[in-house]
């Protein structure tokens, strides 16, 4: 458990995500858990570099509901004091503190509060030997250092951890995980590290991600963007949705569109997808351009809209029910959704015609 949120095992894969306001701002920092939690956040890690930070750490989780995790690096006296104050996990290599005392004392603080340790292995900051042993990061050399690691948690009797093994290439990272799914029996936390900026960091993390998860491995993911907290989160989703794993919020299906469109496809799912972003039930919804693939795509979706002339046909529950107007088809269809989600809201029982 992080705080509230189971992870491993039949628990939904979570997402997470990471602050990158200054921790010792504390009101910056909550209002960017707020945003990241709104967005959909199971958890969100912060990083704790200074004992200042660890005092800023304690006011931010007394404000947030989401649970955080404290990422601290070498000063085992920083996981010390975040443990006391609140931290739903410690990310911290127990390999990188020093001597035997200080890796008892962070594992005994874990243990005293209940909480987990995150064991993060990052392709970047692989151990010298290790670098000189194999000539460079290499799967067989992340899975080395994360077992060291391992090994330390183990010695102390402590079985309550994770794993992540992240690097920014991804064959690397993939085959380390691999090879590490196989040695332990506990979560693993999955990401493609430095992936890059919203669009190709997003695609380069989903291809990765999407392997693994394929696979079935994976337990709790974060979608590392050099970008807002929130696209991460939102990134995490869309992975998830596609794997057909979880669900949240609407789902669109639309078309790319081509010369028979009837109305502005392009331009009615993106204002959508803004104006929509608040709603959190699972709902698909398929904004298609024309009757060619229209009526297929409407009636195995919860709502759907074929172009046709003037007018599109309009679907709830897989039945044409109305024609909605293609002028007003962005206003229409928002007051449609809003509509069934709050009719589904009312009627639980009425569930989805075509849920995933
Ligand atoms: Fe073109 Fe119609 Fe296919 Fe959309 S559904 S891409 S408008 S043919």
């Amino acid at each position: 458990m992080v705080g509230n949120v189971p992870v491993g095992g039949d628990a939904p894969i979570s997402v997470q995500t990471m602050t990158n306001t200054l921790t010792t701002d504390v009101e910056a920092t909550v209002a960017q858990i707020a945003q990241a939690a709104a967005a959909g956040a199971d958890i969100v890690r912060v990083s704790v570099p200074s004992i200042d930070a660890a005092e800023a750490f304690g006011q931010i989780v007394k404000r947030v509901e989401v649970p955080v995790v404290a990422d601290i690096h070498f000063d085992y006296r920083i996981a010390l004091r975040v443990a006391d104050l609140g931290a739903a996990c410690l990310r911290i290599n127990p390999g990188n503190i020093g001597s035997e005392e200080r890796v008892r004392a962070v594992v005994d603080a874990a243990r005293d509060h209940g909480i987990p340790i995150r064991i993060g292995v990052n392709g970047g900051s692989l151990e010298k030997d290790l670098l000189e042993k194999y000539g460079e990061p290499t799967p067989e050399a992340l899975r080395e250092s994360a077992m060291r690691h391992v090994a330390y948690l183990e010695k102390f009797d402590f079985p309550d951890f994770k794993v992540s093994v992240k690097a920014s290439d991804l064959f690397l990272t993939v085959n380390a995980y691999r090879l590490l799914a196989r040695e332990i029996e506990q979560p693993l936390h999955l990401g493609i590290t430095e992936a890059g900026g919203l669009r190709a960091g997003s695609i380069k993390s989903a291809i990765g991600l999407g392997i693994m998860l394929s696979e079935g491995i994976g337990d709790t993911i974060r979608v590392s963007l050099a970008a807002d907290p929130v696209e991460e989160v939102k990134a995490g989703f869309d992975i998830l949705k596609s794997l057909g794993l979880r669900s949240r919020g609407i789902n669109f299906i639309a078309c790319p569109t081509c010369s028979r469109r009837e109305y502005d496809v392009i331009g009615t799912v993106a204002e959508l997808e803004k104006r929509l972003a608040d709603i959190t039930m699972p709902l698909d919804v398929a904004v298609i351009g024309c009757v060619v693939n229209g009526p297929g795509e409407c009636i195995s979706a919860d709502i759907g809209v074929a172009g046709a002339k003037h007018k599109c046909g309009y679907y709830e529950n897989g039945q044409r029910v109305d024609r909605l107007d293609n002028e007003r088809i962005v206003d229409l269809l928002e007051e449609k959704i809003r509509a069934r989600v709050a009719y589904l809201k009312e009627h639980p029982e009425a569930g989805r015609a075509f849920a995933v």
